[in-house]
């Protein structure tokens, strides 16, 4: 990025070299700054959940994904866009998953006590965790420790996983499941997407992203992707979600085609913990 900020100053002159040097040294300067304030974040209880449901095809409420939020005084509400790549590139995505994982846990724990309201919970896995030997272990005690029944714990994975070491990607894959927790395809089509992944890898679970569904009721090329996708999910017997549903000509579109289940603003937005609970009461699973 230096480089292109320096040629791109250079071409226009030089009172704007300094001001590029400038903008550069305020953008690192608030990265540190941000990565202090979420070290005492960590420490001081500063991440909550918000829980977006997901539905089947009657929308009924099958499941909740777990969606880390901060909330600061000093830079108010950090998007988890701006603050996982920070938690990633400095290693403290290891204690923010296991508070996420933790705190998923226990709210599900919760909801499982309330009859008639088995629902699962999604919790979204960095691939930098793939790196940390005990990954397996700490998801186990996590579970057991919540007294979760496994069945209801779902762990998102994106295609950049594949990325790294396939041999050890492959065996923390199988540890994962052999926990008996259902492994998610996130964001699949995008990016690094590949077929071969798919039956390589134990994946219950593919979630179409969010760029193929919008856009997808006007037939267009990212609605012929979704549908080549679902029914590949069906041939190799594999759930498929949509995620991003924003109306309900999408809703029609992705049901008529065979899509499992579906998440979206459409059905609603990620609600902190508490109103998560009441509309699961109050509307009785279905929304
Ligand atoms: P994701 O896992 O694909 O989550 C879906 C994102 O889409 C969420 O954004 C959600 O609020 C948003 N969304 C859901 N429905 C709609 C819709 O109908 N329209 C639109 N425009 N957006 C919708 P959010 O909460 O900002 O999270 C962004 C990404 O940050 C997530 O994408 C996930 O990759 C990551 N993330 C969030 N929490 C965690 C976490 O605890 N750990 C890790 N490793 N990553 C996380
Ligand atoms: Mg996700
Ligand atoms: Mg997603
Ligand atoms: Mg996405």
């Amino acid at each position: 990025h230096a480089d292109v900020a320096m040629y791109a100053a250079k071409a226009r002159g030089r009172n704007n070299f300094q001001f590029f040097t400038h903008e550069m040294n305020r953008i690192s300067d608030e990265r540190l700054r941000l990565e202090a304030a979420m070290r005492v974040a960590l420490e001081q209880d500063g991440f909550s959940i918000a829980f977006q449901p997901k539905v089947d095809h009657r929308r009924r409420i099958v499941g909740a994904e777990a969606l880390a939020r901060w909330h600061t005084k000093d830079f108010g509400t950090v998007p988890p866009d701006c603050f996982i790549p920070i938690a990633e590139e400095t290693g403290l995505i290891v204690p923010l998953t296991e508070i996420i994982l933790r705190k998923a846990f226990a709210a599900a724990s919760k909801w499982s006590q309330t009859p008639g309201h088995a629902i699962t919970v999604a919790v979204n896995l960095s691939p930098r965790l793939f790196l940390d030997g005990k990954i397996v272990e700490h998801v186990a005690r996590l579970i057991s420790e919540a007294g979760l029944p496994p069945e209801h714990v779902e762990l998102e994975i994106t295609e950049s996983i594949f990325l790294g070491d396939s041999g050890r990607t492959l065996s923390i894959l199988k540890g994962l499941k052999q926990l008996g927790v259902a492994l998610v395809m996130d964001d699949f089509g995008t990016g690094y997407s590949s077929l071969s992944y798919i039956r390589r890898f134990p994946l219950d679970i593919i979630k179409i992203d969010k760029s193929l569904v919008t856009g997808i009721e006007y037939e267009d090329d990212g609605a012929m992707i979704a549908r080549a996708i679902i029914s590949l999910c069906q041939s190799l017997r594999k759930t498929v979600v949509a995620e991003g549903l924003e109306n309900q000509a999408q809703f029609d579109f992705l049901r008529y085609q065979g899509c499992d289940e579906f998440q979206g603003y459409l059905i609603s937005k990620p609600l902190p913990e508490q109103e998560f609970a009441d509309l699961l009461i109050a509307s009785g699973g279905q929304l």
